[in-house]
C-alpha cells in the first residue's frame, strides 16, 4: 500500500449531512445542495496522540473520507480524517443561528490519517468506511451513500469558492456518531470486500 501524510494543509471544506442517515440522527433535514462549512488548516493534525483543549467538554468522532486536491484542482488523493466535533457547543450555535466554528475548528479538531494516490472514485464507490471505538464499531457505512459524491462536491466548491491546490475537502459522516474520552483508541478503515485500503489508528489523551 503506497501511503503518505500531508505535512501542510491550507483551506478544510467541509460537507455537512452528506449521509442521510447521520442527518436523521442529529435530527437535521437534507440539504438541496451541499452543506459547505470550512475548518480551519491549522486545525489539521497527523499526530496518532489526539488531545484538544479543556474547553471542549463534548468532542464527537466523525469519520470522513478527505480528498486532498491537487495543481489542476482535481482531486488528487485519497485519506482517511476525523472530522472532531464539538456537539453540544455546535448545537447552541444552531439553536442562536450563529457560525459553527467554536464546535469544528478548535486546536486539534481535524486529524489526518494516511492518503494515497492510486484509487479512483469508480473503483471506491462501494467501498466501506468505518470507525471502532475500544474495538467496537461505532461508525459505518458505504461511500456510495453519500447524497453529493466527491466529483460533485468538487465542482460545487470550485463554483462557489476560492479551491486551491493544496485544499482537503472532507466528504460528510456516516451515522453513529459519538463522545470521545481520554484513553479511548481508535481506528479507522476503508475497505472493499474485505480488503482495506487505508487504515488508521489514534489515541486520544487528554
Ligand atoms: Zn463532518
Amino acid at each position: 500500500m503506497r501511503t503518505f501524510k500531508i505535512a501542510n494543509v491550507k483551506n478544510i471544506w467541509a460537507v455537512g449531512r452528506n449521509y442521510a442517515a447521520h442527518a436523521q440522527e442529529l435530527g437535521n433535514k437534507v440539504t438541496e445542495k451541499p452543506l459547505i462549512f470550512l475548518k480551519s488548516g491549522s486545525c489539521a493534525v497527523v499526530s496518532q496522540m489526539l488531545s484538544w483543549p479543556a474547553w471542549a467538554q463534548d468532542v464527537h468522532h466523525e469519520v470522513e473520507l478527505a480528498l486532498l486536491i491537487g495543481p489542476q484542482l482535481e482531486i488528487s488523493a485519497w485519506g482517511l480524517s476525523l472530522d472532531l466535533t464539538e456537539r453540544k457547543i455546535q448545537a447552541e450555535l444552531k439553536t442562536q443561528g450563529h457560525p459553527w466554528t467554536l464546535a469544528k475548528s478548535f486546536i486539534g479538531a481535524c486529524p489526518l490519517g494516511d492518503f494515497r494516490n492510486d484509487l479512483k472514485w469508480e473503483s471506491l464507490v462501494d467501498a466501506e468506511i468505518s470507525l471502532s471505538v475500544n474495538q467496537k464499531v461505532r461508525q459505518s457505512g458505504t461511500l456510495n451513500q453519500m447524497i453529493f459524491t466527491p466529483d460533485v462536491l468538487l465542482q460545487y466548491i470550485k463554483d462557489h469558492f476560492p479551491l486551491e491546490s493544496g485544499d482537503l475537502i472532507l466528504t460528510g459522516t456516516p451515522a453513529g456518531v459519538g463522545p470521545l474520552k481520554s484513553g479511548d483508541e481508535l481506528r479507522a478503515t476503508l475497505s472493499l470486500q474485505g480488503q482495506v485500503l487505508l487504515e488508521n489508528h489514534w489515541k486520544i489523551q487528554l
